[in-house]
């Protein structure tokens, strides 16, 4: 499998609301990223593991001054989802975010597609 065709498998999985995880076959630890040896154990073979794109809000950045083409989302927050389940953690964008009382860290959140802004991300 090319590089390629394992981020548009990435996507896909992101826009039916899951990750697409790398799950070393030794010892079972799970990567976001493809890697070419486990980070736990050093084992070179993965397979794939598909993962519900639920969680907890870990961190965020709420933007205010957005790069060109955001300036419409604005307020958006850049958020970092904890998954239930795992330790991964996967960022991407929440609208409507201007103040953190808008979003508590711990926020049970989930991922709901992906665009151009990247993974999105939805209070659940
Ligand atoms: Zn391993």
């Amino acid at each position: 499998m090319c590089k390629l065709s394992a981020k548009q498998e990435f996507i896909d999985e992101a826009k039916s609301g899951k990750v697409l995880a790398r799950k070393c076959k030794k010892c079972g630890e799970l990567h976001l990223a493809t890697v070419y040896f486990c980070q736990n154990c050093g084992n070179r073979e993965f397979e794939n593991a598909t993962l519900e794109g639920q969680g907890s809000i870990a961190t965020y950045t709420i933007i205010t001054v957005p790069p060109a083409g955001f300036e419409k989302y604005t307020p958006y927050a850049w958020v970092v989802l904890k998954l239930d389940n795992s330790n991964l953690r996967v960022s991407g964008f929440m609208g409507g975010i201007a103040k953190p009382a808008d979003l508590p860290v711990g926020t049970k959140a989930k991922i709901v597609g992906f665009d151009d802004r990247g993974i999105l991300i939805e209070k659940q």
